[in-house]
């Protein structure tokens, strides 16, 4: 029997406009166009495309246009043209779908259904263009009650290490090898730029962007790659990864046709072999497990760095999160089931994990209640895509954002979902040397500088129509929201008043 699943895309190329260039040829990572020498004609195979459209942004007489394939199946809700293809791919393949970036269904979006308040006549605005806005965060422990020596001038109580942001936006782990150097190096240097951080991710950090410690996570995740005493005394903050948003419970799996000698180097793991991430740390079975790594990697770096702990956003988050600040976290970082990956099964991908939005708002109101919220900050990720996201995520309660998926979309990223196949035609998630040379960082880290830079003011003008001057005083503020077409329960959850209330 033969599989037929119709090809997704449709290439026209515009006969009058082609001038026969092979531009898109070379474009194209997948072979989708190629150059026919018998009839002397670039064409298309359009099974191979992906709707990636590097070919229609290079095309220098913008001869080519991607269309949808409308396919022609019989209409039907439940078994809609995705959900037969991948029955057709396994009875074919026997194997998992895989998959990259994040949950892309249609589960309910709540930062949609949040707006944020604004001043009238009462309070009056700010105009962030006349008097200064604060945007300034520090991730860290903050002490249960502070005090001043007898002359109020000093202060008595000993803080735990503390990182300042500039910004609340921080980019989200993304590993060497799973991203090319050039990614990680566009992110180390916006990071440094605009005054905020980047995260290593699992990988290791290549010995070039060492120099950027200062504005660096360093991720210990269960594979251990890449973790030495050099790569923690690099960091500002180093990160303990035990789940992720798009593949909660899950692992990881670099194959080895992507551990170049450099990312051999790097991981410290041969070169061309798989690189495997355990789905657990293998050495955390309980919170005093994971008590005993936060405080082993406080040790190992002078109890002078905050240490954080990632999980992905399950059912049961704020039980947990009370258990990672009780062992002793200073920051906690939840990711939501629309975070990005670079390879991931599909079924886990879709259907395992929850909003980052419930998740947040729960976790923050649970440490509220226990009294433990001041021990650690909170970081959320998994689908914020611009400021109004990360001016309701601050106002939901969180201390600032990761974002993963935005910033790859600023360097060129179509979220075409081909991540896992390291054929990224846009040279992001990649190792191949020619598709790897697509980012230079000269110009990738100044478009992310840019996205963070317009972030920033958008906040600030968020801010100054709220009568605030201070994002500190946004945070947890969730009278500054109301919701719109949501339940009661839902509402409850958010913590949030309905519109109009
Ligand atoms: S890049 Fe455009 S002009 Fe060049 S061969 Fe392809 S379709 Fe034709
Ligand atoms: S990183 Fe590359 S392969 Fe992955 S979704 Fe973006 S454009 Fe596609």
């Amino acid at each position: 029997m033969k599989t037929y699943i119709p090809n997704k895309f449709i290439v026209d190329r515009d006969p009058e406009r082609c001038i026969q260039c092979q531009v898109c040829v070379n474009q194209c990572s997948f072979d989708a166009n190629y150059y026919d020498a018998e009839d002397d004609e670039v064409k298309s195979r359009e099974e191979n495309c992906v709707g990636c459209h590097r070919c229609v942004v290079f095309c220098p007489t913008q001869a080519l246009t991607i269309r949808k394939n409308p396919l022609d199946y019989r209409e039907n809700f439940n078994w809609r043209p995705e959900v037969i293809e991948d029955i057709l791919k396994q009875a074919e393949s026997g194997a998992m779908i895989l998959t990259g970036m994040g949950n892309d269904k249609g589960y309910r979006v709540y930062w949609d259904h949040l707006v944020l308040n604004a001043s009238q006549v009462t309070n009056p605005s700010i105009d962030p263009l006349r008097e200064p806005m604060e945007l300034t965060t520090y991730l860290g422990s903050k002490p249960d009650k502070v005090e001043l020596d007898s002359n109020n001038l000093k202060l008595k109580t000993k803080l735990a290490p503390q990182v300042k942001l500039d910004i609340p936006v921080i980019f989200a782990a993304m590993s060497y090898g799973a991203v090319s150097i050039n990614v990680h190096e566009s992110l180390a240097r916006a990071a440094t730029e605009a005054g905020t951080l980047w995260n290593t991710g699992e990988g290791g950090l290549h010995s070039k962007l060492y120099k950027y410690g200062a504005n660096t996570i360093v991720q210990v995740a269960s594979g251990r790659f890449g973790v030495h005493q050099n790569y923690l005394d690099a960091g500002s903050i180093v990160e303990i990864k035990i789940g992720q948003g798009a593949k909660p419970g899950i692992g990881g799996h670099l194959p080895g046709e992507k551990v170049s000698s450099e990312v051999s180097l790097t991981r410290m793991i041969p070169q061309g072999t798989d690189a495997l991430s355990p789905a657990p740390q293998h050495d955390i079975y309980s919170i005093e497990d994971l008590a005993q790594l936060v405080y082993s990697l406080k040790e190992a770096t002078n109890y002078e760095k905050p240490i954080s702990v990632k999980i992905a956003a399950v059912h049961n988050s704020a039980a947990i999160a009370s258990g990672m600040v009780r062992a002793g976290a200073d920051i906690i970082v939840l990711d939501g089931f629309r975070g990005g990956t670079g390879a991931t099964p599909k079924i886990i991908r879709d259907n395992v994990g929850i909003p980052i939005e419930l998740a947040l708002a729960s976790v923050d109101s649970r440490l509220r209640a226990e009294g433990i919220r001041n021990r650690a900050s909170i970081v959320v990720s998994g689908g914020i895509r611009n400021s109004g996201d990360v001016a309701k995520a601050i106002a939901l309660g969180a201390d600032a954002v990761y974002i993963g998926t935005a910033a790859l979309v600023a360097l060129g990223c179509t979220l075409c979902q081909q991540c896992h196949t390291g054929k990224c035609a846009w040279g992001i998630c990649t190792n191949n040397l020619t598709l790897t040379k697509r980012i230079n960082p000269d110009i990738g880290s100044r478009r992310l500088a840019n996205l963070l830079r317009g972030w920033s003011l958008e906040l600030k003008d968020i801010l100054g129509g709220m009568g605030l001057n201070a994002l500190e005083s946004l945070r947890g503020n969730r009278l500054s929201l109301r919701g719109i077409g949501l339940t009661d329960t839902e509402l409850k959850i958010l913590g949030v008043k309905m519109a109009g209330d």
